[in-house]
């Protein structure tokens, strides 16, 4: 708003979680009353990590996208020590916590999350922005259990050859960047069909002992369907998951493949089964 916001603004209440930087607070904006949640970020720890330039890229690309499906950041500011980032309050909290008590996610609850996350991709896409990270952890559910992408630590504008440590899981890579290839915004189409199949199965397609074995599953497309999987949804599946990236199915005709509009209630009431 062209304000200048200060944590004399807020009341912070309970911490709704905690991230490698720093920790999230539940707070209220003292004039509007209006809720938020505060990401507050250790200025010694960013800069012993070494990826102040990182979060300078979550700022100026989180704070220019207006989308329902993407976690809204209002604005920052920052005293001596910390950084503090002012976001949209997800109630729902973390789909990777609701994924591991279920186990996997319906297919009308599955068709309704991908085919939002499609769009909200697409949207991204538009403005040049590609995610690089979507997985159930950088994901929250709002008020109505609607999907949010959060988290966009990772993501760039496209096109990108940057080759960054790949520190953590590889399930979640398409071939050409675990191979350190060149990528633009059809790594996320990947990424949406990693999700497709993790949700359904309730585990990522290419899991496998260890980096290196998981390396040669993703860069093969070694896909194999547990038994349950609807042959429609496979369909779907093995659209996204295509080993060349301009292949890939194209994001805007996700809601339309008949696997999604089977599994979704026209009226658009679904969303929590
Ligand atoms: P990491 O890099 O380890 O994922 P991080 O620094 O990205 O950590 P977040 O994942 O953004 O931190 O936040 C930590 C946790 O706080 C989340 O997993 C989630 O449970 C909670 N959280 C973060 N943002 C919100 C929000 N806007 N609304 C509700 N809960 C949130
Ligand atoms: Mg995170």
């Amino acid at each position: 708003k062209g304000q200048r916001w200060s944590l004399k603004d807020f009341e912070i209440g309970k911490p709704l979680g905690r991230g490698k930087f720093g920790s999230v607070y539940l707070a209220r904006e003292k004039r509007t009353k209006y809720i938020v949640a505060i990401k507050v970020l250790q200025k010694s720890q960013l800069l012993k990590a070494g990826v102040e330039h990182q979060l300078r890229r979550e700022i100026e690309i989180q704070s220019h996208l207006r989308h329902a499906n993407i976690l809204r950041m209002y604005g920052y500011f920052y005293d001596n020590k910390r950084i503090y980032l002012i976001l949209e309050y997800s109630p729902g909290g973390e789909l990777y916590k609701k994924l591991t008590t279920r186990g996997r996610f319906s297919e009308g609850t599955t068709a309704q999350y991908i085919s939002d996350l499609a769009l909200a991709l697409n949207y991204c896409h538009s403005k040049h922005v590609i995610h690089r990270d979507i997985k159930p952890e950088n994901l929250l559910l709002g008020a109505y259990g609607e999907i949010k992408i959060a988290d966009f630590g990772w993501s760039v504008h496209a096109p990108t050859s940057r080759r960054n440590t790949l520190c953590g899981t590889l399930d979640y890579l398409p071939p050409e960047m675990v191979e350190g290839r060149e990528h633009d915004e059809n790594v996320d189409v990947w990424c949406l069909g990693v999700l497709l199949y993790e949700f359904l199965t309730g585990a990522p397609p290419f899991e496998a002992e260890g980096h290196s074995a998981t390396y040669r599953r993703i860069s093969r497309v070694d896909l194999v369907f547990p038994r349950g999987v609807a042959e429609d949804a496979q369909d779907l599946i093995r659209k996204l998951l295509v080993k060349e990236p301009n292949k890939r199915m194209c994001l805007r005709n996700v809601p339309k493949h008949p696997w999604i509009l089977r599994n979704t209630a026209s009226t658009n009431s679904n969303g929590n089964s």
